[in-house]
């Protein structure tokens, strides 16, 4: 080891390679499934606020994994944007959603919208918008049944280019919201640029609206998207007073564990069919 020139070895550390070693692994193991598709949906409802019913959901992804059991998505989902795996999983969450929202229609929901989550990854792919396209049309789902979520962070992080592919997307009929609103420092021009049908106010906000700061917040995000005619939703409701506070400034959608976690898809067609309310 001591010949090697003094570039190679400066940074060796056993913890280090370890840690490389683990990503390695990782990065195996979540390739393989998603290609034996070990890979299962969670749908958490949302909820109109003025109605009170279920009007769409979120898709939420977890690794089911033959040993370790339910993985969840924070513990894969970086090392799926590092390596590029999200591609390849996004497309496998995405086909999963339009076999559900078919059975949606069948069950009588042809309203129903289902979100899922996209990372800037998958945008930035060429034939993105033109795949889910024909995804969509083999399918026979309608565009407007679909909603694409994208975090405030990942949209600004190449703004330009956001704008771009989400008027492609746009054009398809398909809906678009920003997440995590309130986070990614958006400047607010680029703001009104973005043809978005919601955003979402990030939970943090949320967490603690008796804390005035965050209550002056959550008040401010509703007022800016409604002057700026989008719809906007509070994630992460999990107590009554929060949905007070909400319908007292006009929120429109909520969803958080006060009405549901994330559950499978029989179970939200069971909840959706028995009109479930508030
Ligand atoms: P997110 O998009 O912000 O999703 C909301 C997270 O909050 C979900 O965590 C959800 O289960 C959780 N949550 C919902 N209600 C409550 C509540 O009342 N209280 C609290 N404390 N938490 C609540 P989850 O399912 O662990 O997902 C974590 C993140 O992983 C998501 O954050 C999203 O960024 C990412 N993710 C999940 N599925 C996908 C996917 O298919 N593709 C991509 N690219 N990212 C995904
Ligand atoms: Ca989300
Ligand atoms: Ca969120
Ligand atoms: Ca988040």
């Amino acid at each position: 080891a001591k010949t090697m020139g003094k570039n190679n070895c400066q940074f060796y550390s056993p913890e280090l390679n370890q840690a490389v070693h683990d990503q390695l692994l990782l990065e195996a193991s979540l390739s393989r499934a998603i290609r034996d598709d070990d890979m299962v949906v969670g749908y958490q409802p949302k909820v109109d606020l003025r109605s009170g019913k279920i009007v769409g959901a979120e898709a939420l992804v977890r690794w089911r994994h033959p040993d370790k059991g339910i993985i969840p998505p924070d513990r894969f989902i970086p090392v799926a944007e590092a390596t590029g795996l999200i591609v390849p999983l996004g497309e496998l969450v995405l086909s999963k959603v339009c076999a559900t929202l078919k059975e949606m229609r069948s069950d009588g929901a042809p309203d129903f919208v289902i979100s899922v989550n996209l990372s800037a990854r998958q945008l930035r792919q060429r034939q993105f918008v033109t795949r889910l396209g024909q995804m969509l049309a083999q399918h026979q789902v309608e565009p407007g049944s679909l909603e694409l979520e994208v975090t405030e962070s990942q949209l600004m992080d190449q703004p330009e280019e956001a704008v771009d592919v989400l008027e492609q997307l746009k054009g398809l009929g398909v809906r678009l919201s920003i997440d995590d609103f309130g986070t990614g420092y958006s400047s607010l021009s680029y703001l009104r640029k973005f043809p978005v049908d919601f955003i979402k106010i990030d939970r943090s906000f949320l967490s603690d609206v008796s804390i005035e700061g965050n209550g002056v917040i959550t008040r401010a995000i509703i007022g800016l998207g409604h002057s700026l005619r989008m719809k906007v939703v509070a994630e992460g409701v999990e107590t009554r007073e929060q949905i007070a506070f909400l319908r007292d400034y006009d929120c429109d959608q909520m969803q958080g564990y006060y009405f549901s976690p994330p559950v499978p898809r029989d179970s939200l067609r069971q909840m959706v069919s028995k009109d479930t309310r508030l």
